[in-house]
C-alpha cells in the first residue's frame, strides 16, 4: 500500500462515494434512474482485508477476474451482504469449485462453458446467473463471442433450460472496449452491444435485461448506452495502490 491503514480506509470510502455519486449523476443526465446502474467493485488488485474495507464503505457487488481469488475471498469474508461477480475468463475445470459463491458469471463465450455451468449448477442445486461476453471490437486477439454466434448460443441455452426448471439463467450481455480505445470509440462499441441485445430479444424472445459494460476509464459512455452493470476497479483504489 502507498499509505497507512486508516488513510487507506478513508480514501477507499471517499473513492466509493465519489464513484457512486458520479454513476448516479451520469444516469440521471441520461434520463435513467440511478438505481438502474449497479457498480461492481473490481477487487482483483487488492487482498481480502482491503476488499473488506470496500464492503464497509458500502460496495456489496464484488468482481474478481480469477476464479481462485474469488473462491478464496468467498471463504475469508462475511458473505451475507456480498454479491460475487466472476468477470474474467473462466475455464471449465474451475466451475465446480467456483459455484458455492453463486457468482454472476460475466464472461461466458463458448457453448462448452455454458453447458458446464448449466450442468454443474443442476448438480449442486445452485441458481447461477450468467452473461454472454461479446467481442464488439472485432479485434483478432480479443476475448468474447463473435457477434454472429450469439443467436445459435442463445437458442442452444434455451433448449438446455427447457429440459429443466433450474440451472444457468442467462440474463444479458457483457463486453469490454478494445485496449487503447478512446471514449468516443468505446461509446460506439457499447452502442453496438445494446443494439445487438435489442435485436436478439426480438429475434429469440429471450429477455436480456443486463448489460455489463464500462470500466474506470469509460463508464460514463457505457451508462449513456444503457449499461446496467459497470465494472470499476482502479478508480476505487486511487491513492491506495502504489500505481494509483
Ligand atoms: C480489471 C477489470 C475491470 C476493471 O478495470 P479498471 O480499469 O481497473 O476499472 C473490468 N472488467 C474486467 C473484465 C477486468 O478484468
Amino acid at each position: 500500500m502507498a499509505c497507512d491503514e486508516a488513510t487507506a480506509k478513508s480514501l477507499i470510502a471517499d473513492n466509493w462515494n465519489a464513484v457512486r455519486q458520479s454513476v448516479s449523476e451520469t444516469a440521471e443526465r441520461c434520463g435513467r434512474s440511478p438505481d438502474s446502474v449497479r457498480v461492481v467493485g473490481v477487487t482483483k488488485y487488492v487482498d481480502a482485508e482491503i476488499t473488506d474495507w470496500l464492503v464497509e464503505a458500502g460496495c456489496h457487488d464484488l468482481g474478481e477476474n480469477r476464479p481462485q481469488l474469488l473462491e478464496s475471498k468467498f471463504q475469508t469474508l462475511d458473505n451475507s451482504t456480498i454479491r460475487w461477480h466472476q468477470i474474467g475468463n473462466l475455464q471449465r475445470n474451475k466451475v465446480r469449485r467456483l459455484l458455492p459463491a453463486e457468482p454472476l458469471v460475466h464472461a461466458i463465450a463458448s457453448e462448452r462453458l455454458l453447458a458446464a455451468l448449466h450442468n454443474e449448477s443442476l448438480l449442486q442445486s445452485r441458481s447461477i446467473a450468467g452473461l454472454i461476453e461479446i467481442n464488439v471490437s472485432e479485434e483478432e486477439a480479443k476475448t468474447g463471442l463473435p457477434i454472429e454466434q450469439l443467436e445459435p448460443l442463445l437458442v442452444h441455452w434455451r433448449d438446455l433450460a427447457a429440459a429443466s426448471d433450474s440451472g444457468l439463467q442467462i440474463q444479458g450481455l457483457m463486453a469490454m472496449a478494445g485496449w487503447g480505445t478512446d471514449e468516443a470509440a468505446a461509446a460506439k462499441q457499447f452502442g453496438k452491444l445494446r443494439e445487438l441485445r435489442d435485436r436478439m430479444e426480438s429475434a429469440t424472445g429471450i429477455s436480456l435485461p443486463e448489460l455489463s459494460m464500462g470500466m474506470s476509464g469509460d463508464y460514463p459512455a457505457a451508462i449513456a448506452e444503457g449499461a446496467t452493470l459497470v465494472r470499476i476497479g482502479t478508480r476505487l483504489f486511487q491513492g491506495v495502490l502504489p500505481t494509483g
